[in-house]
């Protein structure tokens, strides 16, 4: 079986550059596309099963990282942004005319990624943005219509990828997540 992850990762995980200085991301559009730039390499790099990300087309997996809020700045196109859902707690602000996210930000300034947008570097028009390192949320696909039944596969896939799989973030994640919880109860 032929088990598909990302296309950007479908052939191999390519590795970042390590001194990527930034780039623009820019949507699908060939018409006035929307236009982000973001100053500086991406942080915690991953493939993600959640059913909120953004994935292209025929893609099981979104390709997900983060970069500070301070880096992001929209070039192009603006008028074009609009948040795909205002309750959510991540504001994903998408092209309302490809669909395509652009970056997604955390308003509440108590959560523990206030201060980190989320972008998808697959848009950056520049090559040598640092690779995905794991999976984050694999067994949430089965939520986007994945057979419980493939889950061997996937999960030796994106091992055989050197994507670690989890099914919550990865471990590094999750204790910044619960230091800032004992943090903020102690405070
Ligand atoms: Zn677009
Ligand atoms: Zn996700």
């Amino acid at each position: 079986m032929n088990v598909h992850i990302h296309p950007s990762v479908d052939n191999g995980v390519k590795k970042g550059s390590g001194s990527f200085a930034g780039g623009t991301l820019v949507c699908k559009c060939k018409d006035k596309p929307v236009k982000v730039g973001i100053k500086g390499d991406v942080a915690h790099n991953h493939a993600c099963g959640c059913t909120q990300c953004w994935k292209p087309d025929d893609a099981v997996f979104s390709v997900v990282a983060v970069v500070p809020r301070q880096n992001v700045t929209v070039l192009e196109n603006s008028d074009k942004l609009h948040i795909v859902d205002p309750s959510k707690t991540i504001q994903r602000y998408a092209c309302k005319v490809c669909g395509t996210h652009m970056y997604g930000r955390i308003e509440n300034k108590g959560h523990p990624f206030y201060g980190l947008d989320f972008i998808h570097p697959e848009l950056f028009q520049e090559s040598g943005s640092a690779a995905p390192g794991f999976a984050a949320f694999v067994s949430s696909v089965i939520e986007s219509g994945v057979k419980p039944e493939q889950m061997d596969a996937i999960r030796g896939r994106l091992k055989e990828l050197g994507l670690e799989p989890y099914d919550c973030l990865s471990p590094a994640l999750m204790d910044a997540i619960a230091t800032h919880v004992a943090k903020s109860k102690a405070a």
